[in-house]
This record gives structure tokens, C-alpha cells and sequence, in this order.
């Protein structure tokens, strides 16, 4: 629990120009407190314990693609929130792993302060480190709020990010196939 979160809280709400005494306010700096420990317990997670046990050597040669993947992070920038969809696909090299282990692999770095590139990329490279696969592809489609609250206030803009890495990146049809299940509007 970040108690020392708790006082900067109130801080921030009186510099606001609010009574952090009035009733709805009393208990929100220990609310915040508590979202922001909740929101960013992707810096405790351990990755190679989300991995544990679940790899499997199986003959399977096909593309794994498990997409529509929901997924909430705050932008690094203005610690708003984004959300959107992570859709994940490799093509395995003996090795598969645990269909349930690729959500929680999203959801560990995405409880971060993140920018969706890097998300993108953390994901990909883990994969590609853990299971030694041909290939890996991560798209990353999110809205900002960052972008849709304030700003330019563009309020459908979608953010969409990729990584392709091995075959993904180097074979057209590998890469076609990948597009087509999990791009944006190939769902
Ligand atoms: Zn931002």
C-alpha cells in the first residue's frame, strides 16, 4: 500500500483549486492511492513465473494467433489511461506455450507506465526470447486519453502499433496472413 502516495494526493486536489475536507474528497486520496498501486503492479510481475510450466513441444507449425486481446495501461507522458486491444500471433519452432499465458503476458507490462510502442515491442521480444519461434507479430490498436480528453481532443483517433519480427517481418505471405486475421478492420 503507497501511503506516501496519499499526501501528494491531497496536494494535487487542493492545487486544483479543491477542499480535500469535503465529504466525496475525504477518502480519494487512499482511492488513488490504491488504483495507481493497482494500475502499475505490472513493475512487480515476474514473467518468467507467468511462463512457468506452460511450454509445450508439440508438431504444430501453423500460426497461434489469439487476438481482441483487452488490454488498459497510462500513457508515460501524461499518465492517462490507454486502452484498446492487443492482437498476438507466432509461428511456433517446436515450442508453444499456454494459450491463457499471452493476456497475462499483455496485462503484466501494460500495468506499467508505458508508450504503446514500447508495449508493442516488450511483448514481441518476449515471446520471441521465450519461445525461440520462427516468428512473432503484435499489433497494438488503442485509443488515448491523453489524446481524446485533452489536446487535440480527437475523440475517435485509434493508435495502432506493430512489431513483426522474424518470419513476420521477412516473409510477405507470413506477414499477409498475420494482417488479415488480427489487422485493423481484418476482424
Ligand atoms: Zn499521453
Amino acid at each position: 500500500m503507497p501511503l506516501n502516495i496519499e499526501p501528494l494526493v491531497e496536494t494535487i486536489l487542493k492545487e486544483i483549486g479543491e477542499d480535500p475536507s469535503r465529504e466525496g474528497l475525504k477518502r480519494t486520496p487512499v482511492r488513488v492511492a490504491r488504483a495507481l498501486e493497482e494500475l502499475t503492479a505490472g513493475y512487480k510481475a515476474d514473467i518468467d513465473a507467468i511462463f512457468n510450466g506452460a511450454f509445450f513441444t508439440v508438431p504444430y507449425r501453423e500460426m497461434v494467433v489469439v487476438k481482441d486481446i483487452a488490454f488498459h495501461s497510462m500513457c508515460e507522458h501524461h499518465m492517462l489511461p490507454f486502452t484498446g486491444k492487443a492482437h498476438v500471433a507466432y509461428i511456433p519452432d517446436h515450442t508453444i506455450v499456454g494459450l491463457s499465458k499471452i493476456p497475462r503476458l499483455v496485462d503484466a507490462f501494460a500495468r506499467r507506465l508505458q508508450l504503446q510502442e514500447r508495449l508493442t515491442i516488450q511483448i514481441a521480444e518476449t515471446l520471441e526470447r521465450k519461445l525461440k519461434p520462427k516468428g512473432v507479430g503484435v499489433i497494438i490498436e488503442a485509443r488515448h486519453m491523453c489524446m481524446t480528453m485533452r489536446g487535440a481532443k480527437n475523440e475517435t483517433s485509434l493508435a495502432v502499433t506493430s512489431s513483426l519480427l522474424g518470419c513476420f517481418g521477412s516473409d510477405p505471405k507470413v506477414r499477409q496472413e498475420f494482417l488479415a486475421l488480427a489487422g485493423p478492420g481484418g476482424h
